[in-house]
């Protein structure tokens, strides 16, 4: 139900990962993949996506893995807003990370929001709102298909829980997923979402896809948590 053989989140030395496009490609098939994405990180500052998606097109002719062209940018805010650059060549997807906490105005760092929370200035409850809802709604501003990577990573590094989220929460992020044809990663680096996210979205019908989120061409496609996570959602 969730396709190990496509890879939907890798990192080449484009931005902070070990190795060139290249040697992600040629690992993607060492793996027996049919399907890698590519998905480097952005910001809106970011200048070189233009020669990246033109490199990653060109590779598609070269190999005979499906390679799909991503970027990964961070939910920014409240209302949702992507650090994505304005002038967006032609993505196949965007990965909507939780890097940092979508505050009122702008991001804020998890040590910080820890710090927050154990000195009472904010509320757990409100925290998880907020997140739920600026991920929503981050789903409905991407201008491109969009996933949901490691969702609910931010949450052990904020004190928090994803076991903290209620029924309400989940069924907001399926509600939002289903409007805008989002799907919902399974990371392998973060080992998140966890099983009780999982099978609730897939339940609800939610399509759930698989990211390794590999820093190094030796990761892409190497599954552990995957398989586990896949055998409770049934
Ligand atoms: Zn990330
Ligand atoms: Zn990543």
């Amino acid at each position: 139900m969730i396709d190990p053989g496509a890879d939907w989140h890798t990192h080449s030395s484009t931005t902070d990962g070990q190795d060139p496009l290249i040697a992600m490609v040629i690992a993607g098939a060492a793996a027996g993949l049919h399907t890698l994405g590519l998905s480097d990180h952005v910001r809106a500052s970011t200048t070189w996506l233009p020669d990246y998606v033109r490199e990653v097109r060109t590779l598609a002719g070269r190999t005979p893995l499906t390679l799909r062209c991503g970027v990964e940018a961070k939910i920014l805010d409240r209302a949702g807003r992507l650090d994505l650059p304005d002038d967006l060549p032609e993505l196949d997807y965007v990965l909507v990370a939780d890097h940092q906490f979508p505050g009122e105005d702008g991001p804020v760092h998890p040590d910080r929001v820890r710090a927050l929370l154990e000195d009472g200035t904010w509320d757990a409850a409100d925290c998880l709102d907020q997140l739920v809802t600026a991920t929503a709604l981050a789903l409905a501003a991407s201008p491109v298909p969009p996933v949901l990577a490691h969702l609910f990573s931010l949450l052990p590094k904020c004190g928090l829980d994803e076991e903290q989220l209620d029924d309400q929460h989940l069924d907001a992020l399926a509600d939002a997923c289903l409007a805008t044809g989002g799907w919902v990663e399974v990371n392998e680096k973060w080992r998140c979402p966890g099983a009780r996210t999982l099978r609730h979205l897939h339940r609800r019908g939610v399509t759930l896809s698989a990211g390794s989120d590999a820093h190094r061409a030796a990761d892409v496609g190497r599954w552990a948590y995957l398989p586990l996570v896949s055998a409770e959602l049934t």
